[in-house]
């Protein structure tokens, strides 16, 4: 039997080996970190430790970091925070972005399409922000699970800071891939699974200052902003992890680079007609969001590397059996047609060159073969 091969980091990631030794050794820490005897003290360290390796990756301090179950509780900490308003947002946010929105009420979506390619305009979001009343909050994520494409934090964050609009940048695909200091935001949202860590982690880096309200109430854990006994182990694992990507981040954002554009380059060659989402702007280092040729759905495609032992994901999602095109995809300018054509590669620490290899000679293999299937495109 082949190898398995796992092409969907911007899903989730396996652990690094890190962060799975860290959280073999926390199992120890079995303290509640807010006891203040010898075992509190010891789960108490974990949380410390892991705090300070969250801060560093981030360039914030320890004092800065709530830690969170994860990306989508983070963002609905600073939909909460920023308080009831309008919400200028791009067209492209998680959706926890316009759910949080929803499920707080008093907030009015304002939201700003990409320009082509799947990269929003800086003046675009600010022309929104500048008519009207000024906004509670402007969210935009620093780069986009489904392109990869990088969008325009850099110069929004001053200019929002100018103007007093509180920022939320959802930073859970760059983390890890490329370096995040400097990001001039009042909330940054992480997902340690995202970046090698554990699921069920994530957190939230408030901007000293910002306006900060708690999700939950209860045992004042977090400084009174988070309640509820910490995860001690999944602290363990994001904390090992955001260490490893911050010691070793030049390596990483190389490595998925060179493994990226051979596995993109070599299924370009194979493919006539294919082409690359955001080819031609910056766009993150480990994700190929691949068109396939006209008249070769990508769904037929994936279900038969799934066959194969091959994770790859569909810039479509399957709901109830019906496929439906990305509704990312779609705000980013491309059509129906398109999007349904779309499959995600994303490589990752563990993504080897034969793992390349493998999804080069099995992909196209099994879009000719959907390509040239009468009738329903299912796979044998
Ligand atoms: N934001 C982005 C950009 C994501 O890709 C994801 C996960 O897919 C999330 C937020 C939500 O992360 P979680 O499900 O870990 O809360």
């Amino acid at each position: 039997m082949s190898e398995r091969v796992y092409l969907d980091y911007n899903a989730t990631t396996p652990l690094l080996p890190a962060a799975r030794e860290a959280i073999i050794q926390a199992l120890d820490a079995f303290g509640n970190p807010s006891s203040g005897h010898w075992a509190g003290r010891e789960a108490k360290r974990v949380l410390a430790t892991a705090r300070a390796q969250v801060a560093a990756l981030a360039e914030r301090r320890p004092e800065d970091v709530i830690f969170t179950s994860g990306a989508t509780e983070a963002i609905h900490q600073a939909v909460l925070s920023a308080g009831p308003g309008r919400v200028v947002l791009s067209a492209i946010e998680h959706p926890a972005v316009p759910g949080a929105a929803h499920v707080l009420g008093e907030r009015e979506l304002d939201v700003v399409a990409p320009h082509a390619h799947g990269a929003l305009r800086a003046e675009d979001v600010l022309a929104r922000v500048d008519a009207g009343l000024r906004p509670a909050l402007v969210a935009v994520m620093a780069a986009n699970n489904v392109t990869g494409v990088l969008q325009p934090i850099g110069p929004l964050g001053p200019a929002l800071r100018e103007r007093g609009v509180p920022f939320l940048v959802d930073a859970t695909q760059i983390a890890g891939k490329l370096p995040l200091p400097g990001i001039d935001a009042d909330y940054i949202v992480l997902a340690a699974h995202k970046l090698g860590g554990p699921k069920g982690i994530g957190a939230l880096i408030v901007r000293p200052g910002a306006a900060l309200r708690p999700t939950f109430l209860g045992g004042g854990q977090e400084h009174g902003h988070r309640a509820g006994t910490e995860s001690t182990l999944g602290l363990a694992g994001f904390g090992a992890a955001a260490a490893e990507c911050w010691r070793r981040l030049d390596a990483l954002t190389q490595r998925y680079q060179a493994l990226r554009d051979d596995l993109e380059g070599r299924l370009l060659a194979a493919l006539p007609g294919a082409s690359v989402i955001g080819a031609g702007v910056p766009r993150l280092p480990n994700t190929c969001a691949l068109i396939l040729p006209h008249g070769v759905a990508a769904d037929p495609v994936i279900k038969r590397l799934i066959a194969v032992d091959i994770a790859v994901s569909a810039g479509s999602a399957c709901h109830a059996g019906s496929v439906t095109p990305s509704p990312i995809l779609l705000a980013s300018g491309f059509t129906a047609d398109e999007a349904l054509r779309t499959i995600r590669l994303s490589v990752g620490h563990a993504t080897s060159e034969a793992d390349i290899d493998r999804v080069v000679a099995e992909l196209p293999a099994a879009a000719m073969a959907v390509a040239g299937a009468e009738g329903p495109e299912e796979p044998a």
